[in-house]
């Protein structure tokens, strides 16, 4: 439920207010003044606060910067009696949300806080942009774990965080703290399926405890622990292997972690994760790099030795560098898709009147021809302009929805059908080379489709003069494998690296979408994409989907 604080010194407005809100379903909370305010944001969360600039004592203004100092992702409304636009004016800019005059419309007000609850959400994500950049920035293994640390305490308003990792005993041990006794610290092992912690790696689960520790049954027996109000313990995995435990916890803040905040932790946790591992590569890189220079200084005849050191040291710099590139991409998808679909949705209904009017006008007769081609242009790019929010939805919505057993070659060949006469006219060969008995996989087809179009279509682009695609299924250990073969202009290195960055386009009316759309979509099936290019040869596009359900 969303909840909303309003401070105002009129008791029938407080009064007034809050059960017209309340009867709209919000959780609502007041005081009469700016210090009872500051006194609740502290020990409570709000996602909107409505405070009238006019009160006892410290006025709205200076209230309003409190409260952006407690919680900044807080929306504020200012509620005025005497709209003196100079005090309207610096209360935006000091980040008010918007503002609404005395006497209260309570429709207006409703609509106001529906739309500072939308901006609220959408500041939420871009936040989780922001903490993923802030995660990747380094790799190094003590300077992360501090950033991890620093940044759980903020994004999840704990005062005391700690990161446990497995030693060489595969007991669990403290890795960085902020508010932990240093004994404690130093003394902490846990086996697991042990206390909290070990309970958390053994089910994979994450826990929110509420109340103190000590509420919950399963944990009723640990002692030691009893200042802690409220925590949440999230598991770090990757790939279903537990790397440690990421675990924040209030003492001093009143208010229990919610289920929001669980929300926020198990994204910031998953985040986290793959940071860890790619972290936990590098110290390995680290390692096999002091082992190489020991071996050099002291022996010349274990030269072999070395080389095999140095072709071990290459493969997990190659793997390093794979799994950074993925993760970005796994993260950039999860944050920016919900920023992404309500951009799309926005921009559609002006769009459509854009288009809508250019093309009735164009059916009338003009004489300029300067007006005429004009409106062809505004016209074609507003077609242009909608062909990119399509794509732009599916790549935020890239659903499992209809998932169902297929048999991939003719789920394929129905997209080479479609396609095939276009690309006859355009001199491109599709030659087919499918295994035969190929056991049936459940994908979601209809995403699927959209993947064997895109790549196709690229192969198509990339041979203007005509050329050869040859298709090609079969499989390869767990996966099954689809190549798209094509003989066209290749890429050169430069721009293989941005080949999965949404817009990254080389054609003249491209999206740039077509990749990335695919990327998530073969992701969402726990499968990869992976491209293979030679400039002037051609490219290979290659899909590996797992054969058995996850
Ligand atoms: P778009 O097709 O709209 O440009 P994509 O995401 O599908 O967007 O592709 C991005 C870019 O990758 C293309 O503009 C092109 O430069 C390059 N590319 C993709 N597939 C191929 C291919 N088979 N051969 C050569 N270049 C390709
Ligand atoms: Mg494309």
């Amino acid at each position: 439920m969303n909840r909303v604080l309003i401070v105002d010194d009129e008791t029938e407005v407080l009064e007034a207010l809050s059960s017209n809100l309340m009867r709209r379903g919000y959780s609502v909370n007041t005081a009469p003044n700016a210090e009872a305010g500051i006194a609740k944001t502290k020990t409570e969360r709000f996602d909107v606060a409505l405070v009238d600039i006019k009160l006892p004592g410290m006025d709205g203004i200076m209230l309003l910067e409190q409260i952006k100092k407690i919680d900044a992702e807080m929306e504020v409304v200012m509620i005025t009696g005497h709209a003196s636009v100079e005090s309207v004016k610096l209360c935006m800019q000091k980040g008010a949300y918007d503002y609404i005059e005395k006497p209260l419309d309570t429709n207006r007000i409703a609509v106001v806080i529906e739309k500072a609850l939308e901006k609220r959400q959408l500041t939420t994500t871009v936040a989780l942009h922001e903490i993923s950049k802030a995660i990747f920035s380094t790799i190094e293994m003590d300077e992360l774990l501090k950033i991890i640390v620093d940044l759980a305490m903020k994004v999840l308003q704990a005062d005391d965080c700690s990161i446990m990792l497995f030693d060489e005993n595969n007991k669990l041990y403290i890795a960085f703290s902020h508010g932990l006794d240093e004994e404690i610290k130093k003394s902490t092992r846990l086996a697991i399926g042990e206390k909290i912690a070990g309970w958390v790696a053994e089910t994979k689960q994450p826990i929110i405890l509420i109340n103190g520790l000590t509420n919950d049954p399963r944990f009723a027996g640990i002692t030691g622990r009893e200042n802690i109000k409220s925590a949440i313990v999230n598991p770090l995995l990757k790939n279903d292997k537990i790397l440690g435990i990421l675990a924040v916890s209030r003492k001093q803040i009143e208010e229990n972690f919610n289920k929001a905040d669980l929300y926020k932790a198990t994204v910031f946790a998953s985040l986290v994760s793959l940071a860890l591992d790619n972290a936990n590569l590098y110290k390995n890189i680290q390692k096999l790099r002091n082992e190489l220079i020991l071996v050099n200084k002291s022996l010349e005849n274990k030269e072999k030795n070395a080389l095999a050191m140095v072709a071990q040291l290459r493969a997990a710099h190659e793997e390093l560098k794979a799994n950074q590139y993925q993760l970005l991409q796994s993260a950039k998808l999860s944050a920016l898709g919900r920023l992404v679909s309500d951009m799309a949705h926005e921009v559609n209904n002006p769009l459509m009147i854009i288009s809508g009017n250019a093309q009735l006008s164009l059916m009338e007769e003009i004489s300029s021809e300067t007006v005429k081609n004009n409106l062809k242009v505004i016209f074609e790019e507003s077609q242009h302009a909608k062909d990119i929010l399509q794509r732009l939805l599916k790549f935020a919505r890239p659903s499992k929805d209809q998932v169902k057993d297929v048999d991939i070659n003719k789920s394929i060949e129905s997209v080479a059908i479609l396609l095939g006469h276009q690309f006859n006219l355009s001199n491109v060969q599709i030659i087919r080379s499918y295994a035969d008995d190929l056991p049936h996989i459940s994908i979601d087809e209809c995403q699927m489709h959209e993947v064997f179009m895109n790549l196709l279509n690229n192969a198509r682009d990339a041979m203007p003069g005509g050329g050869v695609i040859t298709i090609t299924t079969g499989i390869e250990g767990d996966y099954l494998k689809i190549d798209f073969c094509d003989t066209g202009c290749g890429m050169s290195e430069e721009n293989m690296k941005k080949i999965f960055e949404p817009f990254f386009t080389t054609k003249e009316k491209g999206t740039g979408l077509g990749l990335s759309v695919s990327y998530g979509i073969v992701k969402v099936h726990n499968g990869e994409l992976k491209l293979k290019s030679i400039p002037d040869k051609g490219t290979t596009a290659t899909i590996y989907l797992p054969l058995k359900r996850s």
